[in-house]
């Protein structure tokens, strides 16, 4: 099968045609256009939640790819668009906005060294020098859950190994401070180790900072950037907090994880052009591996913890967003009948009627 969709390229490229790879089309299939080309790929009978339809290379249809417009200043680059549930083609939750060439990061999923290696191979120059390592200093979290912050020992530690003089200010909820504390000192033992062998912990060093405050407000503003922090519902967490950025040409915002519509989060998203944001299906919720045995048990948990298509699609039409950036998407279709754009048409049958992508690692919007 290989070789005939080799050959079918081949004689493609030779008559000057070439195959549009860059969507993946819900009504389409065409193999040839697949990121890993299905190969090698063995489909999984047994189900455990290592082996989800998202995660098989057959069911990804499109590569990654550059949407922003020309001339913009501003760009979002979709880091780790993953869930908790191991997926190797997507790492965790982490995003970056790069204004003017300079990147603020939001969000330190699993595997965030690697996915921002990725984005720079995938696209070259176009963010190599944004990416440069001594320019990452600055980084939002929206939440302490996880699945969002365990690539922070990463984060700070990491670099330690390959590159000195690295400078990092944390912003997060009240929690932040005492993680990284925690952290620095779990691995006390190889910074003790790196010390006594000439590294000086003052030359690279990561600060953190509460964000602790009644009401929404700046939390932080340079040249380039004025950032917002709107306190937002997510199940129990009392401080999770959605990102808006004002910049000199685009308003993004970063809604970390959802939950029950609420108003501030139509508030922090007023007038974006991009809104960063997730959301689980509700047509396949009997599927979802989690959240308890019935549908209704499903829909009453999971939706403490994340938007519905449909309260996603309330939101962004209520504060007029022109872009939905969906990541962090829990779609669960199933097998045969597994469609990667799935939760896009969900959100769009609610009544979203702007521009609505499905991310993957290493898009930039
Ligand atoms: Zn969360
Ligand atoms: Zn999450």
């Amino acid at each position: 099968m290989k070789i005939l969709f080799t050959s079918l390229l081949l004689v493609l490229s030779q008559l000057g045609m070439s195959i549009d790879c860059s969507f993946g089309k819900s009504d389409e299939f065409d193999q040839s256009c697949s990121y890993y080309n299905n190969d090698p790929f063995k489909k999984p009978q047994y189900k455990t939640p290592l082996a989800l339809p998202d995660s098989w290379p057959i069911n990804i249809l499109r590569n990654p790819m550059d949407r922003s417009p020309e001339t913009s200043k501003t760009r979002v680059v979709t880091l780790g668009t993953g869930m908790p549930s191991p997926n190797p083609y997507r790492s965790g939750p982490s995003h970056a906005l790069v204004v003017d060439g300079f990147p603020y990061l939001i969000d330190a999923g699993e595997g965030i060294w690697r996915s921002i290696s990725k984005a720079v191979l995938i696209n070259g120059d176009k963010l190599s020098q944004a990416f440069s390592p001594r320019k990452l200093n600055v980084l939002f979290v929206t939440h302490l859950h996880q699945d969002h912050t365990i690539g922070l020992p990463s984060l700070v530690l990491n670099p330690l190994n390959w590159i000195y003089g690295i400078r990092q200010d944390i912003f997060g909820p009240v929690g932040t401070k005492d993680m990284l504390k925690y952290i620095n000192l779990a691995w006390l033992v190889d910074t003790d180790a790196a010390i006594s062998d000439g590294f000086d912990p003052e030359d690279s060093r990561a600060t953190a900072y509460d964000i602790d405050f009644e009401k929404d407000g700046i939390v932080y503003e340079d040249e380039r950037v004025k950032v917002e922090a709107f306190r937002t519902r997510h199940a129990s967490l009392e401080n999770t907090f959605a990102y808006r950025f004002t910049t000199s040409d685009r308003i993004v915002v970063f809604t970390g994880d959802g939950g029950p519509y609420n108003d501030n989060i139509v508030r922090a998203s007023r007038n974006a052009d991009i809104l960063v944001t997730e959301t689980v299906t509700e047509d396949n919720i009997k599927h979802a591996p989690w959240g308890g045995e019935s549908i209704e048990d499903k829909k009453s948990t999971i939706f403490q913890f994340h938007f519905t298509p449909k309260i996603l699609a309330r939101i962004a039409k209520e504060a007029k967003v022109k872009t939905i950036v969906l990541s962090h998407e829990q779609n669960y279709n199933q097998d045969q009948d597994y469609d990667a754009l799935g939760l896009v048409n969900e959100v769009k049958s609610a009544g979203f009627e702007g521009e609505i992508f499905s991310a993957m690692d290493g898009d930039i919007y």
